[in-house]
């Protein structure tokens, strides 16, 4: 059986066929009831992960105290970096596990227009993560705001095309700051022409990797791109809040100069010298002390995708976003719902935006049921997205099934007109 068909059968039979099926043991799943399609916003914790906090809490700090910092932990923000490196085309030094995202993207940003001091511009797009905007305005605003930012437009806040961004980038062009994949529509940008574009007209390319990195494959170095961040706690896995990672192309590493300099980004932070002397790798975008039992927890989600590869993950998540589609176009699309997400997958990362006007209430019945209906957890983003994000290592065609089959009840018995329309804190 290959040919899609809207039934259980075949979700069955996609499953039984799945070359990733095993990877799902390697995460706890303490309700195998709850459909969980938020992996794109917080990934499930790996079973191994438990256990290696409780031998970091319990030997690591509980009996080897101060000396584990010289059994490992100080190499740790770059070991771990050399493994994300592997699954997004970069060189094992040419990637750190620090701080957070949008840290990481100001420290980057920073660096970036301080080594193109003769152009103004910074180019990004309306698709971009506000989080990503406001550090770049911010940003502006501490260099006196002698900088502007151009947003490349998108004219059915799906897509952003390829003429749009040939002429948003010009010769005053110092920066280009974009997220690969969109976190809200999925779209995804052809990373080697935009760099290339960039390039070309002397600026530097910086890419945002949150909802890339673990989801789709990534060539930071066949692509030739200049600098990047991403975060772990998504697709990688590595618990809420985790710290993020920050790559630097090894030729731009001793010519950036960070913004923040903190002595862990010194040549030697342990002669205690007084005048800031920065080390001549990657670590000179570090900054304090590394939060280590954070950073301990991100190994076990890379090690799983490393095994599993990039191409068998790619490969599942396109058969996984299509699938979704055709069943919302089936079973969906009669109540009003439109696709928020490329049609093409070549354009498209691991999650699927459903809109509708109802959107937010729809999403809360989902997430809120009366038992014993069948709990979904997507996640919602104004003003009309439902996003169902999918995890190919934990990710069941069935999971995909049910949960669309329960948005299908929710419609047709109007279900969400028992909940109210206020937001909660975090949708
Ligand atoms: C999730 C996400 C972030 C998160 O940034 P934090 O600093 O970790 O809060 C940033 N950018 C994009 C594109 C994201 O999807």
């Amino acid at each position: 059986m290959n040919a899609f068909s809207a039934g259980p059968a075949y979700a069955q039979w996609m499953d039984e066929n799945d070359p990733l099926a095993q990877y799902r043991e390697a995460f706890a799943i303490a309700d195998p009831n709850l459909i969980y399609l938020d992996g794109n916003s917080l990934g499930r914790l790996p079973k191994k992960t438990e256990k290696m906090l409780q031998e970091a809490v319990r030997d690591a700090w509980g009996t080897r105290l101060i000396r584990a910092w010289n059994e490992g932990w100080i190499e740790s923000d770059r070991m771990l970096g050399a493994k994300i490196a592997k699954l997004v085309g970069a060189q094992a030094d040419e990637i750190l596990v620090t701080e957070g995202t949008s840290i990481n993207l100001f420290k980057l940003a920073t660096a970036a227009l301080k080594a193109r001091p003769n152009r103004k511009e910074i180019v990004s797009d309306v698709l971009n993560f506000p989080s990503d905007l406001y550090i770049l305005q911010g940003i502006i605003d501490m260099l006196d705001n002698q900088h502007t930012l151009r947003l490349i437009p998108s004219s059915d806040s799906i897509h952003i095309k390829t003429e749009d961004m040939r002429k948003a980038i010009n010769g005053e062009t110092a920066l280009v700051s974009l997220s690969h994949v969109a976190f809200k529509s999925a779209f995804m940008y052809d990373m080697k022409r935009v760099t290339d574009i960039a390039h070309k007209n002397g600026a530097l390319m910086l890419w945002d990797l949150c909802h890339s990195v673990g989801a789709v494959p990534v060539d930071l170095n066949a692509s030739g791109v200049d600098l990047a961040v991403g975060c772990t706690y998504k697709y990688l896995n590595g618990g809420p809040g985790s710290p993020a990672f920050l790559y630097v192309r090894r030729e731009l590493q001793e010519k950036l100069i960070p913004p923040m300099w903190g002595w862990f980004a010194a040549d030697k932070p342990f002669d205690f010298n007084l005048n800031f002397q920065p080390a001549t790798d990657i670590s000179r975008f570090r900054v304090g002390t590394l939060p280590m039992l954070s950073l301990l927890a991100i190994e076990p989600g890379i090690d799983v995708l490393l095994e599993a590869t990039m191409e068998a993950v790619r490969a599942k998540s396109v058969q996984q976003t299509q699938y979704m589609i055709a069943l919302a176009k089936e079973w969906l699309f009669p109540y009003g719902f439109t696709l928020g997400t490329p049609e093409d997958p070549s354009q498209r990362g691991s999650h699927v935006s459903l809109r509708h006007t109802e959107g937010y209430r729809i999403n809360c019945a989902m997430v809120a049921p009366n038992p014993p209906a069948v709990q979904v957890i997507p996640d919602f983003r104004a003003p009309d997205n439902i996003r169902m994000g999918i995890a190919p290592l934990y990710t069941r065609f069935i999971d995909l099934f049910r949960g669309m089959e329960r948005v299908r009840e929710i419609m047709r018995d109007r279900l969400y007109e028992n909940y109210s329309q206020e937001r909660q804190t975090v949708t």
